[in-house]
């Protein structure tokens, strides 16, 4: 049986007449954490919304768990335990973290409920003290681990973090990447990210692709992205 858990093969994305995505080849096995680097606009949060189907890719595949799913509607996705937490966190603002947390649960699981919900705030008890407040007044870095925990509610067998950075001081951002090794390490959950923020992200992955234009471009273990030169000069110099 193949441990991969997602591939994605020759993969093109348009925006209209705009091809964001040209030729995309990337795998994740399971139990991985492997990161998506690249500079603003490369195309990488068009690869996350393309593996969950919106915008589909024009030609290539994506396989996940042995199953076709290029063509799936966006739903159909999520049903196979692919849970995504997107650019900007997309939390519902006005309701509180606790119903932030019932919508990532999905119908399949709700016997679970209960004990994921404890699950998340072992795993980040900010959430479980400001369970009662609305998603709109947390911090940025609540807010991230609030949008981690709804994605986690779903029980994905992938879990799929655009940016979990973004924006965030560097203790923040070193809590929410120690809480995604610990559900890695303790669930073997598999984890694909996508990061500006390169050093971070290649510290915690078992491997990395670097993506330029819409192409991938480099691919190697995190150590050995993180000690090569070209990496170093575009991605970690000054960061
Ligand atoms: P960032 O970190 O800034 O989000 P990125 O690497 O995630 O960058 P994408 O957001 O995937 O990059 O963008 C890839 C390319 O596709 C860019 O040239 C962008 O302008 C273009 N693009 C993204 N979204 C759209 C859209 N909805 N309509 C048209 N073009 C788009």
């Amino acid at each position: 049986m193949s441990d991969t858990l997602l591939s994605v093969q020759g993969v093109q994305t348009y925006y209209g007449n705009i091809r964001a995505l040209a030729g995309v080849d990337v795998e994740v096995k399971k139990g991985e954490i492997v990161s998506l680097i690249g500079a603003n606009g490369a195309g990488k949060s068009t690869l996350m919304m393309t593996i969950c189907g919106s915008p589909q890719a024009r030609t290539g595949t994506v396989t996940f768990d042995g199953e076709d799913i290029t063509r799936l509607p966006t739903h159909l996705i999520a049903r196979r335990r692919i849970a995504q937490s997107p650019e900007g966190r997309r939390i519902f603002p006005r309701m509180t973290v606790y119903e932030n947390l019932q919508m990532g649960a999905s119908l399949d699981n709700l016997k679970y409920f209960n004990e994921d919900v404890e699950k998340i705030f072992t795993l980040f008890p900010r959430l479980k003290e400001r369970q009662g407040q609305r998603g709109g007044t947390l911090s940025g870095g609540e807010q991230q681990m609030l949008s981690i925990g709804r994605a986690l509610m779903a029980r994905p067998k992938l879990l799929l973090l655009d940016e979990p950075s973004l924006g965030l001081a560097p203790l923040i951002v070193k809590g929410i990447f120690d809480a995604i090794k610990k559900l890695n390490q303790n669930e073997g959950l598999t984890v694909f990210l996508v990061e500006q923020n390169a050093f971070a992200a290649l510290k915690l992955s078992d491997r990395a692709y670097v993506m330029v234009n819409g192409q991938v471009t480099m691919s190697g273990s995190g150590k050995e992205l993180l000690a090569n030169p070209e990496v170093r000069a575009a991605y970690l110099e000054g960061g």
